[in-house]
């Protein structure tokens, strides 16, 4: 192994760089290192997956629950749910090579069955953990929205802290979305600012408003603000109904001035248990949304240090196949179905653990994996 040392300028670090590919180099690619780690046995595809989610966390919880699945964790975790399926494989093929011991067919069946519940129990667990293990991951998309003038940027402002949307006091300024991210209880929060909602008659204004629309369709979670200095009005009403069957919560902005909302008016209560006064300008209640974010979503109760979370959409699609394979095979037995025919559900249920781990998975998903990575890791 040797290391070279230039200077940093460009000309000199390309010229290094051709001499040593004239010379035989060869160029790394994209997550070359980790994939050989990978190939070589050091590590499996679990760990070697986790490398660039170690790279890419966001927050202290998902670089946790990161490590922890490069350090192994998961893979334990799998690898003992693999063998309490190849202890049922042995007790099939037991089956399959004594036929004579007939009689005793029922009490082993029974025993298998308890060993499939057994293992389907710790599978649902880990596809269960993907709940809060894509909002480790990915965080949980808040859309805020609101009629012009609400006070959607200024509260924007107040969460973040700094001046990032543009506040001014004429109605539809915010056209696009602004889009920032801020961690409660090391969660990451997408916070989506988007265009006022009202009738709009300007063209760019309209395109952002369905947009908005949009935007608080597919979020987790939506944060709608009133200006209580008003009366509810249609437009209003039109949001109260958007947020109505998703995750919310009622902002009453502007409560340093005369207030002419009552914050337990029944077309507010009927959407929502989550309702907060505030005055985005003057900085007044803004922590109150941290608290109710974090109770919406039992953020208190993810516990990264002794849970095993599945937070790769890879891996979960495969526990819930192996759940679905599970189910099958205890069907198969229900069905009293020669035990050959059990045997091939069991392999399929260890061939999708195994793609988890990488032990039986194809070249072109690993190269899809890797080509995921920066160069040099
Ligand atoms: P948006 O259109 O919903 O993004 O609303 P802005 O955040 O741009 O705010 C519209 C106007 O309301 C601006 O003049 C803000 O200064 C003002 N405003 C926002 N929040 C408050 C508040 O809590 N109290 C008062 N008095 N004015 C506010």
């Amino acid at each position: 192994m040797c290391e070279i040392n230039s200077h940093g300028g460009n000309y000199i670090v390309k010229k290094i760089l051709e001499i040593c590919l004239k010379n035989g180099a060869k160029l790394a690619e994209p997550g070359e290192f980790t994939k050989r780690a990978f190939l070589n046995g050091r590590i499996d595809l679990l760990q070697a997956e986790s490398v660039i989610d170690v790279i890419n966390a966001k927050s202290e919880r998902e670089a946790k629950s990161s490590i922890k699945q490069l350090q192994g964790y998961i893979s334990k975790e799998i690898q003992e749910i693999k063998q309490q399926i190849l202890d049922v494989m042995v007790n099939i093929e037991v089956s399959i090579d004594y036929p004579e011991y007939d009689e005793a067919e029922e009490v082993e069946n029974n025993k298998i069955i308890q060993m499939l519940d057994c293992v389907e129990k710790k599978l649902i667990k880990l596809e269960k953990s993907f709940d809060n293990g894509k909002i480790i991951k990915e965080g949980i998309n808040t859309a805020i929205i609101g009629r012009p003038n609400a006070g959607k940027s200024s509260l924007m402002n107040a969460i973040l802290k700094e001046d990032r949307a543009i506040v001014t006091e004429y109605e539809g300024t915010t056209r696009d979305t602004i889009e920032e991210f801020i961690t409660i209880d090391g969660i990451p929060i997408n916070l989506i600012d988007t265009a006022g909602i009202r009738q709009a008659t300007d063209e760019v204004e309209k395109i952002g408003i369905e947009k908005a629309k949009k935007i608080a369709n597919d979020a987790q979670l939506i944060i709608a603000i009133f200006d209580c200095t008003k009366e509810l009005n249609e437009e209003d009403l039109e949001i109260l109904n958007l947020i109505k069957n998703k995750k919310n919560i009622i902002i009453l902005n502007k409560i340093d001035l005369k207030n002419k909302i009552n914050e337990n008016d029944e077309r507010l209560t009927s959407v929502s248990n989550k309702i907060i006064k505030i005055s985005a300008l003057n900085n007044l209640g803004i922590e109150k949304i941290s608290e109710k974010i974090s109770e919406l979503f039992n953020l208190n109760e993810i516990n990264v240090d002794n849970d095993i979370i599945i937070t790769n959409v890879r891996h979960k699609n495969l526990i819930s196949k192996a759940i679905e394979n599970v189910r099958k095979t205890k069907d198969t037995i229900f069905q009293n179905m020669p035990i050959d025919i059990v045997a091939i559900y069991i392999k399929d249920i260890l061939e999708n653990l195994g793609e988890i781990t990488g032990e039986f998975v194809s070249e072109n998903i690993i190269n899809e994996i890797f080509s995921r990575f920066c160069l040099g890791k």
